[in-house]
């Protein structure tokens, strides 16, 4: 294997999978949804493969798809031409990745938050950029941005910032002054900035989500990324896309050509579909997440852990130490075949493990009757 893979062997999903299936253990690590999206988005997939929608799709992804994502921009403010600045991709994954590889050149420095989704630091390594990594930090039960940390984070060296909210492990939404101080920095620097969007409908308590991108002075400078898997509860389908400045777009789609070129073909027009007439759903689908938000993280609280605020995302984190424990990731491979649960240890996302070790975190687009479970298992600990 080479050198610059090296750290990234196996992903934490695939391990704690793994041992959840070997096990038989509930599993609260990876995040898929168990239940399934929209039914009339299925439906229109499976109308699709009987219309013989089975070969290729135009390279950018199909028309009908782009122009319904142009159309579901809009809610932002923010507009977007179909033809030359959206690209379909692979799911949000292959967005990071095409994004970084036709953006960044080896050796520049590519801002990440920490604790970061775990493509982040590999398509950085695979782009043989350098990450810099600035952290989120406790403030309360939230966690916040370190703004300091940011702006000695990004210089003249930097050439891109991953920016995910609502954010993955820890449920963060940033604050508008936290997306003022990345967007104004951004501007100081000329950085461009890629937005992790996947969670955009999954906030909790009122909050509303803004891109990156809606702030003055940052469409010129934003690739923001999204998908299909968590909004409607596709996870395994994998069509996101990009929407930025044709030039930014033009340089992804360069990338994306000769990654896997498209994908996909029946489900776009389902997704399309969805994202035209599903929006009611998908705000039902939110407000059943808030309910098992609220349902895990009393049960991880009456277990004995240190539950920290979880404002959007399906993810919720919790401290190791009141029960005794000091690792997370030791914890987490023990679980499985002790109480019969499978969680992730934050630290696998981060640089500087020691500041995450005590912290694990559990999915919660489960059943409820999965989730008590889970939480009935999880007392056994105290
Ligand atoms: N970004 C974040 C923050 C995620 O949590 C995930 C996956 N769950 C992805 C990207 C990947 O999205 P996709 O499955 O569309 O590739
Ligand atoms: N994004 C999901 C998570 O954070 C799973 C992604 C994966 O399995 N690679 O759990």
């Amino acid at each position: 294997l080479v050198s610059r893979l090296q750290p990234f062997t196996s992903t934490i999903f695939a391990e704690m999978t793994a041992l959840a299936q070997r096990t038989g253990a509930v599993n609260l690590g990876q995040g898929f949804p168990d239940t399934d999206g929209p039914a009339s988005m299925l439906d229109a997939a499976r109308a699709a493969i009987a219309d013989g929608v089975n070969q290729y799709p135009p390279g950018p992804g199909q028309p009908d798809l782009r122009a319904a994502i142009v159309e579901h921009r809009r809610r932002y403010g923010t507009v977007y031409d179909a033809d030359s600045e959206v690209l379909v991709t692979v799911g949000a994954t292959e967005a990071i990745a095409a994004a970084l590889l036709g953006l960044v050149e080896p050796g520049e420095e590519v801002v990440l938050v920490e604790p970061y989704y775990d493509s982040y630091a590999a398509s950085v390594a695979l782009a043989g950029a350098v990450r810099k990594v600035v952290s989120l930090v406790p403030d309360g039960d939230r966690f916040a941005l370190d703004l300091d940390g940011l702006r000695a984070a990004m210089g003249p060296r930097t050439r891109a910032i991953l920016v995910n909210t609502p954010h993955n492990p820890t449920g963060t939404v940033y604050t508008a002054e936290e997306l003022a101080e990345i967007a104004r920095l951004c501007q100081e620097h000329d950085v461009i900035a890629i937005t992790d969007e996947v969670y955009e409908h999954l906030l909790f308590d009122g909050r509303t989500h803004t891109p990156l991108a809606s702030l003055p002075g940052m469409a010129e400078r934003t690739l923001t990324i999204s998908s299909s898997g968590k909004t409607f509860s596709a996870t395994g389908w994998k069509i996101g896309w990009i929407c930025g400045p044709a030039e930014l777009v033009a340089a992804a789609r360069a990338a994306k050509q000769f990654l896997t070129f498209v994908g996909g073909a029946p489900f776009q027009p389902a997704v399309a579909h969805a994202l035209r007439t599903e929006l009611d759903w998908v705000e039902q689908q939110r407000l059943s997440l808030q309910d098992k938000r609220n349902r895990i993280s009393a049960g991880l609280a009456e277990a004995g852990f240190g539950v920290h605020a979880s404002e959007g995302t399906y993810f919720v984190c919790a401290d190791v130490r009141p029960l005794g424990f000091e690792d997370g990731y030791e914890l987490c491979r023990a679980l499985p075949e002790r109480i019969g649960v499978a969680a992730v240890p934050v630290q696998v996302f981060t640089d500087n493990k020691e500041n995450w070790r005590h912290l694990v975190r559990f999915a919660f687009c489960k059943r409820d009757e999965v989730l008590d479970e889970a939480v009935r298992r999880l007392h056994k600990l105290a």
